[in-house]
């Protein structure tokens, strides 16, 4: 049975838990209508496992109790808020209590840095030790890595944990200077280092003993605020890009800022939290992952910013008339997946069924293509089906309608030197 206290406690810290959006999604709006279990209240969120099984977990953090002083942050020591920490004996009763009532299946733990990063770090492996060892629990667990702590805490966290994230938060180093002076890229990216070659150590040891212990099975994540400083979209691409080259990161999530403190240094109170460009931002990230495009390919120092009425795909292909119509019958794969309205499917699709016969549009349009968007920058067996003009102008009133043109503030774009 939980105590009031512990209660009291999840309400602060499930709530504090929310602006971490390093775990796949944060919180969900079911409510109680009678039955048992509310997850609205106790931030439960979902994720992903190892095996893509969608999984509920209970993310919370350790304490919201913290030394640093990160301008865009609630939880920041400057600011009076109710504070509140778990110990670790609570965090795995917690756990157990709610994995019992099937509430979750796991749990996503953050922390901010109470005392210091290896006090806090100390705690989260604790926690994890209790539920691992002492309960055998089996089920998900997601920790944050706090940079600065020493790297056999985070050793020791990662043979417990199945993902691990550290949250670089801001894209650039004067970035960080400037709304969290006690970090650095270099502080973030050490823990990154050692997580990834604690898995790649793992997995070698266990091609070799069957038995060996698994290291961070899901891989590591982090998160970037998008919109609290002046960085440029082609800013945090590129640093995206180099998260998962150096470091082989699962995901980079991206969370648009929501302004909850008030500063010289930050948008105001009332600025809307820029979801467009959020959206635009995972747009971009997958294509990184998945359809062979470079950052640099994408976004320069002269259009550093992603273009908010098309997707980034659509916006790079406006930019490269040059390089279109395709023809369907002769692409390589790579060329492909650069046909606006062509995805990673299709293309496989078209690729397999060229192997049997040439490919007619009549087909494309039983393949599920988007042909409104792919017409304008295909040709199909020698034809073009796009209207005779093909110029960036031209495609875009065809596919953007004038009402949905969208105004992006300057500080969002980061336009304001
Ligand atoms: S270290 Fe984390 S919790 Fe503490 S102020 Fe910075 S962002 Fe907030």
């Amino acid at each position: 049975m939980l105590s009031d206290e512990t209660m009291e406690k999840l309400t602060v810290l499930a709530d504090a838990a929310k602006y971490d959006v390093s775990c796949s999604s944060s919180g969900v709006g079911r409510k109680n209508s009678g039955g048992i279990g509310n997850s609205q209240s106790f931030g439960i969120c979902h994720s992903w496992a190892a095996d893509g099984r969608c999984i509920s977990l209970l993310k919370i953090l350790m304490t919201n109790v913290c030394a640093y002083d990160c301008a865009y942050c609630v939880n920041r020591v400057s600011n009076d808020v109710k504070r509140a920490s778990f110990t670790p004996e609570e965090i795995a009763e917690l756990t157990i209590e709610f994995y019992r009532r099937n509430y979750i299946e796991g749990l996503f733990l953050s922390s901010a840095v109470e005392i210091n990063p290896n006090a806090t770090m100390e705690r989260i492996v604790k926690a994890l030790k209790i539920l691992r060892n002492q309960h055998h629990f089996g089920g998900y667990i997601h920790v944050k890595a706090i940079p600065g702590a020493d790297p056999l805490l985070i050793k020791e966290a990662g043979y417990l944990a199945d993902r691990m994230s550290v949250n670089i938060e801001l894209a650039t180093e004067e970035s960080l200077k400037l709304l969290a002076p006690q970090k650095s890229i270099k502080k973030l990216y050490l823990p990154m280092q050692e997580i990834k070659e604690g898995i790649s150590h793992a997995k070698e040891e266990q091609g070799i003993y069957r038995h060996a212990p698994s290291f961070v099975p899901a891989g590591q994540s982090t998160q970037m605020i998008i919109g609290a400083t002046r960085d440029t979209d082609q800013s945090i691409l590129f640093q995206s890009e180099k998260l998962y080259n150096h470091f082989n990161l699962k995901r980079v999530y991206y969370s648009a800022y929501m302004p909850v403190n008030e500063g010289k240094l930050l948008p105001s109170l009332q600025t809307e939290p820029p979801l467009l460009r959020e959206h635009r931002l995972y747009q971009a990230d997958w294509l990184l992952r998945f359809y062979h495009f470079s950052a640099e390919e994408l976004l320069s120092i002269q259009q550093p910013n992603l273009d908010m009425d098309v997707d980034p795909k659509m916006m790079w292909a406006l930019r490269h008339l040059d390089q279109f119509p395709i023809e369907i019958n002769k692409a390589t794969y790579k060329e492909l997946l650069r046909i606006p309205g062509i995805g990673v499917n299709s293309a496989r699709r078209i690729m397999a069924q060229r192997r049997v016969q040439s490919i007619s549009y009549d087909a494309l349009k039983k393949m599920g293509i988007v042909l409104k968007r792919a017409r304008f920058f295909l040709t199909c067996q020698g034809k073009y089906y796009g209207d005779s003009t093909i110029s960036e102008a031209h495609i875009r009133q065809q596919l953007v309608p004038a009402e949905t043109h969208h105004q992006v503030s300057l500080f969002e774009l980061g336009a304001i030197s």
